[in-house]
């Protein structure tokens, strides 16, 4: 047995250090950026925040609304061919939609048949919960022979050894983050993670080391972590709690003392078991909770507030693009991060 004693560090574990800046206004603040990718050789230009493949999360809708300022959504693994030629736009927003598979047989070919008939689709995400094992690597190596000009998205991962394996193995973006989920329970029943800010860092480090780039996949509660999450160095950052409960998610309103309310879960919940595998193996457990959201009715208020708070916080540092935001970060270690008071 080890130890290792240097401290991890969560997003609430740091502030933004302000600094003195010419800018003017938020306004001026760009938040746009453009990437090209190691094995596909893509270009890909947007704000690179994205929705997790998750239910009421990763749906079409809500892609066409995130599309509209460029903003990548990962489908859930339940779109299949059918599921998508019932969206009529799809071509209008393949530029930002991901297919979401894992690593059964019936992923690779449910892949193949969307791929032969949505052939202008750029993006495969490559999601497993644990990404350290061989299998996965040799899987995603599998993949990236089979798709050489795809863009592929693979994780989750949290340490830099293997960030770069999976980039070695051909991920052109790594996946980054185990146990900070909002609606995920692995650290309660495994006892296993690794603080997110951390984990951005450290693989954002290994990754840009080898051409490839990360996404800090999970832990975000506000649209300040959203910008820690592009000051710790990630290229893209991904959200699932923060975009559920919006009626573009296509969730079941519930009504009860007054209030609406939507359902959320994790993907390895009970109840995501339950809706699309017919229930939990024996020999696992669950890994995600459910939950009510307050209804949040629609997304694109969200959407500006996120925007809006990771603008501010690149003229709090100084940075005149997203780009810089990294560059610009002076994170500051706090042991309490906001004042509470008010906040149930
Ligand atoms: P959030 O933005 O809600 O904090 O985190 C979203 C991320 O949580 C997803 O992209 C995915 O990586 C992770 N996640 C989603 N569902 C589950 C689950 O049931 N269990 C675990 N361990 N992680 C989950």
């Amino acid at each position: 047995m080890r130890i290792e004693e240097e401290l991890k560090l969560d997003y609430s574990d740091v502030l933004f250090r302000p600094k003195r800046s010419t800018l003017s206004s938020r306004k001026d603040v760009n938040l746009k950026r453009t990437y090209r990718f190691k094995y596909s050789g893509n270009e890909w230009s947007g704000i690179p925040i994205m929705a997790a493949n998750m239910d009421g999360v990763g749906e079409l809708e809500i892609a066409e609304n995130l599309s509209d300022t460029d903003m990548i959504t990962c489908l859930t693994k339940q779109h299949d061919v059918k599921k998508i030629k019932k969206f009529k736009k799809i071509k209008s927003i393949y530029k930002n939609i991901a297919i979401s598979i894992g690593i059964k047989d019936e992923d690779f070919k449910r892949l193949d048949a969307i791929l032969k008939e949505f052939s202008f689709i750029k993006f495969i995400c490559i999601d497993v919960a644990n990404g350290y094992s061989e299998h996965f690597s040799k899987y995603l190596k599998s993949v990236r022979d089979k798709y050489p000009t795809k863009t592929i998205i693979a994780g989750n991962v949290v340490t830099a050894d293997m960030a770069q394996e999976l980039v070695l193995s051909g991920a052109d973006i790594v996946k980054v983050g185990i146990g900070p989920g909002s609606v995920c329970t692995t650290r309660i029943q495994t006892g296993v993670g690794y603080p997110q800010l951390s984990a951005v860092i450290e693989c954002a480090d290994a990754a840009h080391g080898l051409g490839a780039h990360i996404i800090a996949d999970g832990g975000c509660t506000c649209p300040g972590d959203v910008a820690k999450g592009f000051g710790a160095g990630a290229d893209f950052v991904m959200l699932g709690g923060m975009f559920a409960g919006h009626d573009e998610g296509g969730g079941k309103i519930i009504k009860s003392n007054g209030s609406k309310y939507i359902e959320f879960y994790g993907s390895s919940s009970d109840t995501a078991n339950k809706k699309h595998y017919g229930g939990l193996s024996d020999y696992r457990s669950s890994e995600g909770r459910s939950v009510k959201l307050k209804y949040r009715g629609k997304i694109k208020d969200t959407i500006s507030n996120i925007l809006g708070g990771v603008r501010s916080s690149c003229t709090y540092v100084g940075a005149p693009s997203l780009k810089q935001l990294s560059k610009c970060t002076t994170f500051v270690r706090v042991s309490n991060q906001f004042n509470d008071t008010f906040v149930k």
